[in-house]
């Protein structure tokens, strides 16, 4: 696919209101829109170490998110610990299937998601793969939109804590359930620090703009 970007065309868009305008001359200066005010980007600048950091990051404490106790319950029957996983089974054996499935997507499938999309979508920037670029950008944009729903797992936890207080039995966070809010917080920071624009970057030695004569 054959497109001209803006940052060949010598123009950046300002990422707070929208407003169109001339990009500075060189990479190392920072020009401010005429809008609003913001500093204007041709691309966020270390965009991508940015991404991966907090990527990396989100893959290690998704481990003990997973293994460490995420809620402790105390009821007439006795005390039981249970990670997510095994909070899920228990609540779908106990016949709670919708909080179950709500859990289980929240918790497991939208992280693994979204760790697993971002990580395909800084591998194809660094590589700097030419194809796919409109279904990669769609991809990022369904990341940015689920990135809301991500504390969903963290809210069914603070609802069970408050909805079951108030029967026979108790509810506590577990020491994932940190682990796992951190997590939702470095994935988002991953999807924030990330430059789309990124993704229409290639090589294209015919319309290189550096060699270009500037304009006066
Ligand atoms: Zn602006």
């Amino acid at each position: 696919m054959s497109v001209v970007t803006a940052r060949e065309l010598g123009i950046v868009a300002c990422e707070t209101c929208g407003r169109v305008a001339r990009a500075p001359r060189d990479a190392q200066s920072s020009a401010h829109c005429p809008h609003c005010g913001s500093a204007l980007h041709s691309r966020l600048p270390g965009s991508l170490a940015r991404t991966w950091a907090h990527l990396l990051a989100a893959c290690v404490l998704y481990i003990p998110s997973n293994l460490l106790v995420m809620m402790h319950t105390a009821d007439y029957a006795g005390r039981r610990s249970d990670t997510i996983v095994s909070g899920v089974i228990k609540l779908w054996t106990d016949g709670a299937h919708g909080i179950a499935v709500v859990v289980f997507v929240a918790s497991v499938v939208v992280p693994v998601l979204k760790i697993g999309v971002m990580a395909y979508l800084a591998i194809s920037v660094q590589l700097g793969w030419t194809s796919l670029q409109r279904q990669r950008a769609q991809w990022f944009r369904f990341i940015e939109r689920i990135g809301h729903w991500s504390m969903l797992d963290v809210f069914v936890v603070a609802l069970l804590v408050a909805l079951v207080d108030f029967n026979v039995a108790r509810v506590e966070p577990g020491p994932a359930a940190l682990a796992f809010g951190v997590v939702v917080i470095l994935t988002m920071l991953a999807a924030k620090s990330f430059d789309p624009r990124l993704i229409w970057d290639v090589p294209r030695p015919t319309a290189d703009v550096s060699t270009r004569p500037q304009a006066s």
